[in-house]
């Protein structure tokens, strides 16, 4: 491709509205442009990009098995109502109706459509395995749409689906897709990290997420220093040091105006960790749709909202307004589990605990002497704390638990029946009876990840792609305007071009600086230097991105280029 035709605004500036790296360079070197909230122009150079990203998994898909097809993004809501989503999805889920009123939506994800295809075509154990893929677009109406690529709203997904006559079957291709990733995300040249994952609104019994590291991640990870124990925090486990204190009657202290655990624990002259945290919440969907409910760990964890919703079988659990908490008994600052009116949820760690202080339920006062098991009738013991930094390693008595940023770039599920059975994919099993087909799916944020090899990769000077991912292997740069040096460049691209080297030739009528800068900033990893000087001495300038460079007689570019090109593969 020559420069002079090629369709790739750069920016001399960052763009103001970009806050993380990948951001600002998609946006600078011209691989992207932003239509609305979360949805993207993918200009020519970003589309080269996605491809190869493409290209690796469809290969590596190939090679576990796997069969593409293209499912489309209109879903009718009938087979949401099936799969009892239309109600649970939420607001991410873009529902619309056509001409006809008929109400549909813009697929977020397709486990009901491929469970509708594959149950009107399934007959017999004899079709099973089978684990069907696609690479398209998916929309997602997210709150905060950010980061340009990392979050979009609408966004490019591979999604694989797998069916089997059983359990093992399904374990067996859960295995086969993790390891598959594990080959994927190596080959894209990514430093990541495999994790327990909770379910999410897909659902099912067993999930692990793959993580770029990088500090920009939205996701929080924590990890066992000694053995390979990896969880997102949103469902990882570890151990407290279990504080205790004499046990006591209970009685009202005054607290005026000190609420938080902080001040309180000043106060009262304490540690933090003999404070009782009780956070009131309203729930939407499951058993406690509508219901307020309580929640307590120690004043020194954090709750995890993601745990308690799990708990509760909700879509989703909100910090409940002041009129809720006075209609149960508590009142604003000064919240304690004793004598509320509602279900009460009380982390494992606290099941045995005494002396502690809580809330009084009046306005500044507290409790102390409080004993869980005494003055909390009715208490559910759950796992809701999260996990900190330096807790023990529940799975290793060695090692303790340290944190990293991810940002995750796929996503493997074992659902079992949790679609095929509403959505009836059934089979005739080895004994002819009719059976519910088994299930798991697999994602990988295609988009995300050009984003993500960004952040892993780049300087000051702009991007710097692998050459498997690069959008072309090679950039001649051009110095000067003189015909020599034109037209030794022009010889050079057609026969580059002839031998399939993806290149990129500035022919541009632009200083050599913004040339070299441009180069940079898009990342490609060969830059050729042609004008006179080298010309007549015979001595070309090869530059690779990673810093190093040699100068070779022109007569030796290809050869070295393809030695370059051959060292990486
Ligand atoms: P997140 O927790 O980041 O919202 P998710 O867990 O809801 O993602 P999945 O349903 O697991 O997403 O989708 C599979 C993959 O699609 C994710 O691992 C992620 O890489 C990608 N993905 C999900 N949402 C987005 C988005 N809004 N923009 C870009 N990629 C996304
Ligand atoms: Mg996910």
């Amino acid at each position: 491709m020559r420069y002079s035709r090629f369709f790739a605004p750069t920016l001399r500036d960052d763009p103001a509205d970009a806050e993380v790296i990948s951001h600002k360079l998609l946006l600078r070197a011209g691989f992207i442009r932003r239509v609305t909230s979360g949805v993207y122009d993918f200009l020519p150079m970003g589309l080269r990009v996605l491809r190869k990203i493409e290209g690796i998994v469809r290969e590596e898909m190939a090679r576990a098995g796997a069969q593409e097809l293209l499912l489309p993004m209109v879903q009718p809501s009938e087979l949401w109502k099936k799969s009892g989503r239309w109600e649970k999805y939420g607001n991410e889920l873009l529902r619309f109706k056509d001409r006809h009123a008929h109400e549909s939506c813009l697929g977020p994800t397709h486990e009901e459509v491929i469970c509708d295809l594959v149950s009107r075509e399934l007959r017999s154990y004899k079709q099973l395995p089978m684990n069907l893929y696609q690479i398209q677009s998916k929309f997602r109406d997210e709150v905060r749409p950010r980061f340009g690529l990392m979050r979009g709203r609408e966004f490019v997904m591979k999604d694989a689906y797998s069916f089997h006559a059983d359990e093992e079957s399904l374990q067996e291709e859960y295995d086969n897709m993790f390891a598959t990733y594990q080959r994927i995300f190596t080959r894209l040249g990514l430093k990541f990290r495999a994790v327990e994952a909770d379910t999410g609104s897909i659902g099912g019994n067993q999930s692990h997420e793959f993580h770029v590291l990088a500090e920009s991640g939205e996701d929080l990870i924590a990890y066992c220093s000694h053995c390979d124990y990896a969880a997102n925090v949103e469902k990882g486990i570890s151990t407290r040091t279990i504080p205790s204190f004499d046990d006591a009657a209970l009685h009202e202290i005054e607290t005026p105006n000190v609420s938080s655990v902080e001040d309180v624990a000043s106060f009262l002259k304490i540690d933090p960790s003999q404070l009782i945290k009780t956070l009131v919440y309203q729930v939407t969907g499951g058993e406690f749709d509508g219901q307020t409910v309580a929640a307590c760990v120690y004043g020194d964890d954090s709750l995890q909202e993601i745990k308690l919703a799990r708990a509760l079988a909700a879509n989703d659990v909100e910090l409940a307004d002041d009129a809720a908490l006075l209609a149960i008994g508590g009142i604003k600052g000064f919240v304690g589990p004793q004598g509320l009116s509602c279900k009460i949820l009380v982390d494992e760690s606290l099941r045995d605990a005494v002396g502690m202080v809580a809330g009084g339920n009046n306005a500044d006062s507290h409790v102390s002497g409080l004993s869980i098991s005494r003055d909390i009738e009715n208490a559910d013991f759950v796992d809701l704390r999260e996990v900190r930094l330096n807790d023990g390693c529940a799975h290793c008595s060695e090692g303790h638990i340290e944190h990293a940023r991810g940002i995750e770039v796929g996503q493997v599920f074992a659902l079992g029946q949790q679609y095929t059975k509403p959505l009836e994919v059934l089979f005739q099993d080895q004994n002819g009876k009719r059976a519910t087909a088994t299930m798991g799916c697999y994602g990988i944020g295609v988009s995300r990840l050009v984003a993500a090899v960004i952040e892993q990769c780049n300087d000051e000077n702009g991007m710097i792609w692998p050459l498997s991912l690069a959008p072309f292997q090679v950039a001649i740069i051009t110095m000067g305007k003189s015909e020599t040096a034109m037209n030794a460049s022009e010889k050079l691209y057609d026969d580059m071009c002839k031998q399939g080297i993806e290149v990129l030739w500035d022919d541009r009528k632009e200083r050599p600086g913004v040339k070299f800068k441009d180069a940079e900033l898009m990342g490609l990893p060969i830059h050729v230097v042609i004008g006179d000087r080298g010309l007549d001495a015979d001595a070309i300038e090869i530059r690779q991105r990673t810093g190093s460079k040699q100068d070779v007689a022109l007569s030796a570019v290809i050869d070295t280029i393809h030695g370059i090109l051959a060292g990486a593969n």
